[in-house]
């Protein structure tokens, strides 16, 4: 493989808000030597509601970090990391970063163990075979029991675990981590910061027990035990596969283990893969470029109404100025400024390589999904619409304003953080949102950019499902829950179920139907 693209990681972190995402990013840029640079404030207009966890560095260190992916060289590596945004701006796009990276990062907070969030993520990951690496962060405080929490990453997440390391101690009392292939100590000092790496005999090796005290040394002896006796050793072919991930324990705000991680991260984690298309699959290092479109940003900036469209490269490299292929519309197009997203700054970039992100400027011309070629004609797979989990009906307030607001909508839901529904049996439209933020953002942006003043009103509803299987059978069901159905944008038909007994029913009654959580389900 070209070593450019052999030397890509593309990575997300999944966690649950207040597991330590932001602190451990941080980290990470400081072992890139990007934030040692940087010390400058870049002034920004952010007017967006939606703001990235990212600018909490931003504002705490006073350096620049674009939203939606950092980069940043490790140990011969490139590591892309794109932003999972997790808090109130939890939203589709969140799942869809998902499906740009070629690995994931599990970020679980020792205290809470698996969240929600995490565990939504996840689904996400499961479906797509993502291979995964976990970190246990916080052990200085006083978490859960270790076997405890690789039980509940193995039962609730779905994943066989290996750990590669093992905390000694917890709490107040942590006293560091063992590594198993390495039989090495790795002492934690949260005072000076310093660590010390310990080479050991074995687990029991008696400096443990001078470090650490007997106690303490003989539970973690018996969690080795059970780790290198019970549990199946590392298979490197099930982590590619997504069945399998290493796991290390650490606390990021101390900055211990996390060196470790992304060790592991430039060893383990894979380079840009193969990925499907609706004609064949396509390989990283093929000559001829092509990329998706995972991410639609509006410009922070209400008086510049152009949008950032990011793109994950997925095969071959890009030259600045090149001419590419939009397979959609058919069209040949420069992309003039693409920009790739370095901690200290926005940059121009020249050059991108499969595994890379860029942002370009677009003047409304693309939509989530949209694949760029050198002039195949194939569309990449896999960047399904996710299904929304809240519902409002929209009501125009100002008559007049029709037109703006049919356009806002379909606008909007090109941006991909909503979704448009047209109802079999009603004129009025539902837009469908994954987290309930966007529907604030959603009213406010028809108002501020249409001109069109709406009113939301809340549809209750169990759940969404895309309804597909032998024409007549989905015709059949359309008329008999017609109350309940609607159109997506691409005109397919899903199903608005307002209760568990009714999607029971319909799965019950219509054998030959699926009914699937994402659009490509
Ligand atoms: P995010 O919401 O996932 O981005 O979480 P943050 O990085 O903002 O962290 C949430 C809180 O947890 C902050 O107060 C951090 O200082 C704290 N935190 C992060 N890592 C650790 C850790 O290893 N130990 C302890 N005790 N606190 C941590």
């Amino acid at each position: 493989m070209n070593p450019e693209i052999e030397k890509r990681r593309t990575f997300a972190i999944v966690s649950h808000p207040d597991a330590g995402k932001t602190t451990i990013t941080e980290k990470f840029l400081w072992y890139g030597n990007v934030i040692r640079e940087a010390g400058h404030v870049r002034a920004k207009a952010n007017k967006s509601y939606t703001v990235s966890d990212w600018m909490k560095i931003e504002q705490q260190r006073g350096i620049s970090v674009s939203s939606s992916v950092l980069n940043f060289p490790f140990e011969g590596c490139m590591f892309n990391l794109v932003d999972t945004p997790g808090h109130q701006d939890f939203c589709e796009d969140t799942y869809r970063a998902l499906t740009a990276v070629d690995a994931a990062l599990v970020l679980i907070d020792s205290v809470n163990g698996v969240e929600k969030q995490t565990i939504r993520l996840m689904n996400v990951c499961r479906m797509r075979h993502t291979p995964i690496i976990t970190f246990i962060n916080k052990m200085d405080l006083d978490g859960r029991h270790v076997l405890d929490l690789l039980d509940q990453i193995e039962s609730v997440l779905q994943i066989k675990t290996a750990p590669f390391t093992l905390p000694i101690g917890v709490g107040k009392l942590f006293k560091g981590v063992y590594s198993i292939a390495e039989n090495t100590f790795h002492t934690f000092n949260p005072d000076d910061g310093k660590q010390e790496i310990i080479q050991m005999e074995g687990p029991d090796d008696p400096r443990l027990v001078e470090l650490c005290g007997e106690n303490w040394v003989n539970q973690f002896k018996e969690e080795y035990e059970m780790v290198t006796g019970g549990m199946d050793p590392f298979d490197h072919e099930k982590f590619l596969k997504g069945e399998m991930c290493p796991v290390f324990f650490g606390s990021a705000v101390n900055n211990f283990g996390v060196r470790q991680l992304l060790n592991a991260f430039a060893k383990l984690a894979p380079p840009p893969m193969i990925r499907d298309t609706d004609k064949r699959p396509v390989k990283p290092d093929e000559d001829a470029f092509s990329a998706f479109v995972f991410k639609i940003q509006a410009n922070m900036d209400p008086k510049h109404r152009d949008r950032t469209a990011f793109l994950r490269i997925c095969s071959g490299s890009f030259t600045r100025g090149e001419k590419v292929f939009h397979v959609r519309t058919g069209r040949d197009i420069r992309l003039a400024a693409p920009t790739a997203f370095l901690a200290k700054d926005k940059e121009v970039i020249d050059h991108a390589w499969a595994g890379d992100i860029v942002g370009i400027n677009d003047p409304g011309l693309f939509r989530i999904g949209d694949t760029l070629t050198d002039g195949e004609k194939m569309n990449f797979t896999g960047i399904p619409d996710f299904a929304p989990e809240h519902f409002a009906r929209v009501t125009l307030l100002n008559p007049l304003k029709s037109k703006q607001m049919a356009k806002g909508l379909a606008e909007l839901s090109e941006e991909g953080a909503t979704q448009l529904y047209e109802p079999l049996k009603s004129a009025v439209p539902v837009v469908g949102v994954v987290g309930e933020l966007q529907f604030d953002v959603l009213k406010f942006r028809l108002q501020s950019e249409y001109g069109a003043d709406v009113q939301l009103d809340r549809v209750p509803a169990h759940c969404i499902r895309w309804v597909k299987g032998p024409e007549a059978d989905v015709g059949k069901f359309a008329e008999e829950y017609a109350g309940d159905c609607m159109m997506d944008k691409e005109r397919n038909l899903v199903c608005l179920f307002p209760n568990e007994y009714r999607l029971n029913l319909a799965l019950k009654n219509y054998e030959r139907l699926s009914f699937a959580e994402t659009s490509q389900g």
